[in-house]
């Protein structure tokens, strides 16, 4: 039986870590400060914004949701995002996706000032990344790292596959893994035979969004497996990998729930905390 990653005992170490950088900040005279945007009434983005809130209020960083009718311009969008970017109070501005399909997506990241992307989204952090500079992280694919990290997996010179290139998961946790050393092959939608692919994996990344995509016999005696999707089936959540099978093969895998989408949460405590520290 697989050893389990589990999100919510790292996550309760990462959150506590964050919350003794913003008592020693606190004492400086600066309370880290969080704002979220939330377009929309989208039950997913409202339950995610709710658990972000939740976590400020866990390590001491003020909070504030911003929330827009569904119908909201994007010239009324970027004006608040202006107008964060000026907010003394506010390290740290999200922005949380998707957006209604009228918004450009990317033009609205691109206002959000790149020393309060907090989700490392903006170009300017996403280049730094992929030049292996320091920059803000995105949390999900920083809470992968730190998962495999204090699981004791080994990255450097292991083989990762990551099955996903989005822009917020797949492409910036491949880059991840390469700066701390793993061999990466990335794969999507139109590799081939993903099966050859993922049995040549030392650690698995699943970040798809299809339930049940990764079966045991994709995955190598002894892995890591990390799985980062989110599916709701029969009002159950459940990630891309089948759990049970998998995990009488794999080595450690990581549960959903209870895995990566903790460390995001924990790990966008942390950006917060750094970005304050920055502007302090
Ligand atoms: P996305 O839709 O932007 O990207 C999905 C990727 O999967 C694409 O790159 C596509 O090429 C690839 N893909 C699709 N079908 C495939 C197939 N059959 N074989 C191989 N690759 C295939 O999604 P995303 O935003 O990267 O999110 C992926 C999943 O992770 C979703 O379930 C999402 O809800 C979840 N997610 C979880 C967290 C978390 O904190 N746990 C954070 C973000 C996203």
């Amino acid at each position: 039986m697989a050893q389990i990653l589990d999100g919510r005992k790292y996550a309760d170490l990462a959150l506590d870590e964050a919350a003794a950088k913003v008592e020693a900040l606190k004492k400086k005279g600066v309370t880290p400060g969080l704002a979220v945007i939330l377009v929309g009434d989208d039950p997913a983005s409202q339950t995610y914004v709710r658990s972000k809130g939740k976590a400020c209020d866990r390590v001491g960083i003020y909070s504030r949701t911003l929330i827009l009718a569904e119908d909201t311009t994007q010239a009324e969008l970027e004006k608040l995002i202006m107008e964060l970017n000026r907010d003394t109070q506010i390290d740290g501005i999200l922005l949380q996706l998707p957006l209604p399909p009228h918004l450009d997506e990317q033009h609205a990241l691109s206002c959000i000032a790149p020393e309060k992307d907090v989700d490392g989204f903006h170009a300017l952090n996403a280049g730094r990344l992929m030049l292996s500079l320091e920059g803000v992280q995105p949390c999900t694919p920083k809470g992968i790292l730190y998962m495999l990290r204090q699981g004791g997996i080994p990255i450097d010179g292991a083989h990762a596959v990551v099955v996903g290139r989005s822009n917020i998961v797949g492409k910036p946790t491949a880059l991840l893994l390469l700066k701390e050393n793993a061999t990466v092959t990335l794969c999507h939608s139109h590799t081939p035979d993903l099966k050859e692919q993922t049995r040549q994996a030392d650690i698995l990344v699943a970040a798809v969004g299809k339930p049940q995509l990764i079966t045991a016999d994709m995955v190598k005696p002894g892995a890591a497996v990390i799985d980062v999707g989110i599916n709701r089936v029969n009002g159950r959540l459940v990630g891309d990998v089948d759990f049970a099978g998998v995990s009488a093969v794999a080595g450690a895998i990581s549960p959903v729930p209870g895995g990566v989408g903790l460390m995001t949460v924990a790990m966008l405590m942390d950006n917060v905390v750094s970005l304050a520290a920055a502007r302090a």
